[in-house]
């Protein structure tokens, strides 16, 4: 009986697919692969190898050696110890972070949770805790879910870590990022994050990876690891899908 209904739910979801196909995302054409992206789109997403600034993440173009750092975060360290991201935040990966974020393709994070899990090995400890940036609760309200929580949950689920959706709060409604300079885009999230009251003894010596979708320029990141480090945290590292590659070219 037990395989009877296997086998009725399997063809139940043939006929679905046969009967609405799941499509990409990124190209729109169908596909019934189980990452849901198409070969078109996987050709276009560039996945991010090292080597890299140990810092920031952001690719180099020759290999500097173990520990190399970029120019920018020699003159300016960011304040979250170290990130890495899975792909370049470009034409193509802007397609599928939008679509997650604000289309409920939130089916994305099976796919998504696999490239964080390869990108994040470096950061990973066994008692590292993942937190999502956290977004304001009138913005959570209007777009009902905050897809930095829906990464870091799976992502906990698969790498076997642990999550801690609620560490942070954000206690300020603020603008979105796009289209601030950096300097506006500091100031934009200055004091912006607080541990929320009654977790302090979770941030206190803990090692923290903070997950988010995209890196612009880590405005956001770092303002959430200073409020960690203020509340005792050991060290906070940043995970992303997609990091901008502004001002790569300068980055060796
Ligand atoms: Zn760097």
């Amino acid at each position: 009986m037990r395989n009877r209904i296997a086998f009725d739910a399997l063809s139940l979801a043939r006929i679905l697919d046969f009967v609405t196909p799941t499509l990409c995302p990124l190209t729109g054409a169908p596909t019934s692969a189980p990452d849901l992206l198409s070969a078109a789109a996987w050709s276009a997403i560039q996945f991010i190898d090292d080597p890299v600034c140990d810092r920031c993440g952001a690719p180099f173009a020759s290999d500097f050696g173990s520990g190399a750092v970029c120019a920018r975060c020699a003159a300016h360290p960011p304040d979250f110890d170290r990130a890495r991201a899975a792909v370049v935040y470009d034409e193509a990966s802007h397609g599928l972070v939008v679509s997650f974020k604000h289309a409920d393709r939130t089916e994305l994070v099976r796919a998504f949770t696999l490239w964080l899990e390869r990108a994040g090995a470096p950061l990973f400890t066994p008692r590292a805790v993942l937190v999502p940036a956290p977004l304001h609760r009138n913005r959570l309200v209007s777009r009902r879910y905050n897809q930095a929580a829906l990464l870091s949950s799976a992502l906990a689920r698969r790498a076997r870590l642990v999550s801690a959706p609620m560490l942070l709060e954000r206690t300020r409604a603020t603008p979105p990022q796009k289209d601030l300079s950096p300097e506006a885009r500091r100031r934009n999230v200055a004091g912006a994050f607080a541990v929320r009251a009654g977790m302090e003894g979770m941030a206190e010596g803990a090692h923290i990876i903070l997950i988010d979708d995209v890196l612009t320029t880590g405005a956001t990141l770092s303002a959430c690891a200073r409020t960690l480090k203020r509340a005792g945290a050991r060290r906070v590292d940043a995970l992303v899908l997609a990091r901008a590659m502004r001002g790569a070219a300068a980055l060796g």
